[in-house]
């Protein structure tokens, strides 16, 4: 080969190198080109998702911060509690603060300040918050410092609970309300009584009675009248005894036509001329049932929950015995039980 031959050749090779080399340069950019587009579509795409699942989730967010008390609420934290803007709210936690209802403003504070000074403890609170309409909210508030802020910016996440909140509200009604008459079961009242007691340990100068009333022959009512009926003097009664009480005091029905009734603030004698009222006002009043009225009468035994006592069992025990008295003399009637003679 001559020169020029071999000039034209290492020529034509060096341009082939190139060729080949930027046509791999093109083919790595484009595969770099599309690995990105590839990554930023993921990237759309996760955050599709998490915005979906948050949507189906349908959380709120609130994001706090302590340097300026700046407190802002997303879209749909506004919209649980019927608001469209955050100025509506004052947009500072301040205001957020005037929105939350009295009796769980305290535990909310305590609880934010705990996490703030501990936060490796969670943020996590149930309270509730006022809306527009003025109904309460019920959420559940979960929250956290964001990042490196220096703890300067907290943000959280509101889930409306409201409905969870109802349900167990009823529920537990459930569990201390009897059915028929909707007074306090007797499980309400044990738990009263004994809270009433621990109160009067503490401070022996209250005073405090038990009242024990038990329906005379209501198996002969049940018998001539029929069960309906029976139910109707038990609700009869029930709404008497309603009648008959304060707000502070406690109104039960602890067995089938037995009930109970604690009466704060109030002497044994208090107590006694309480049910001698109420005793003369059911005996008064007849039930009418379907085209029957029944008259029907009941007994009552009351003792005070008198601290020398050993615990509110034995003030129950007393005014049993007080009860059972009075039916041995004739039903009808009012004893006191004679606790301790001074
Ligand atoms: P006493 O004057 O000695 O108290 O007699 P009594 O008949 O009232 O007492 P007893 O304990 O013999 O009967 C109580 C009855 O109450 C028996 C029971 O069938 C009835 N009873 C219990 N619960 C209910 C209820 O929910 N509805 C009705 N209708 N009757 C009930
Ligand atoms: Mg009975
Ligand atoms: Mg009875």
């Amino acid at each position: 080969m001559n020169g020029p031959t071999i000039w034209l050749m290492v020529s034509l090779l060096a341009n082939v190198g190139m060729a080949v080399a930027l046509w791999r340069f093109a083919r790595t950019n484009r595969h770099r080109r599309d690995e990105l587009k590839h990554r930023q579509q993921a990237k759309i795409d996760d955050n599709e998702r998490i915005a979906i699942a948050l949507e189906g989730a349908e959380l709120g967010f609130w994001e706090w911060d302590l340097a300026t008390d700046s407190f802002r609420l997303s879209a749909r934290s506004l919209a649980m509690f019927g608001l469209t803007s955050d100025e509506e709210i004052g947009a500072t936690h301040a205001a957020w603060q005037a929105r939350i209802h009295p009796e769980d403003l305290p535990v909310v504070l305590a609880k934010v300040r705990a996490y703030q000074e501990n936060p490796s403890e969670r943020l996590e609170c149930e309270y509730r918050v006022r809306h527009r309409s003025g109904v309460w909210i019920w959420v559940l508030d979960r929250g956290r410092w964001l990042g490196d802020t220096g703890r300067q910016l907290m943000v959280g996440s509101l889930l409306d609970i409201s409905s969870r909140k109802e349900m167990e509200q009823r529920l537990l009604r459930m569990a201390i309300t009897d059915p028929l008459t909707g007074l306090s079961n007797r499980r309400a009242f044990n738990e009263r009584l004994q809270l009433e007691w621990a109160r009067l340990k503490r401070s022996p100068e209250i005073q405090a009675a038990l009242v024990l009333c038990d329906i005379d022959h209501f198996k002969r009512i049940n018998d001539t009248y029929g069960h309906g009926c029976g139910d109707e003097v038990l609700k009869h009664f029930a709404s008497r005894l309603r009648e008959h009480v304060r707000a502070t005091d406690m109104a039960a029905r602890i067995g089938g036509e037995e009930f109970a009734v604690l009466l704060e603030a109030a002497s044994i004698e208090d107590a006694q001329v309480w049910a001698e009222r109420f005793r003369q006002d059911a005996a008064a009043t007849a039930v009418v049932c379907g085209e029957v009225s029944i008259s029907y009468s009941a007994s009552m035994g009351v003792a005070p929950l008198d601290v020398r006592l050993n615990s509110s069992e034995q003030v129950m025990q007393q005014a049993d015995s007080a009860l059972y008295q009075a039916k041995r003399q004739g039903r009808n009637q009012v004893v006191g039980a004679q606790v301790f003679q001074n």
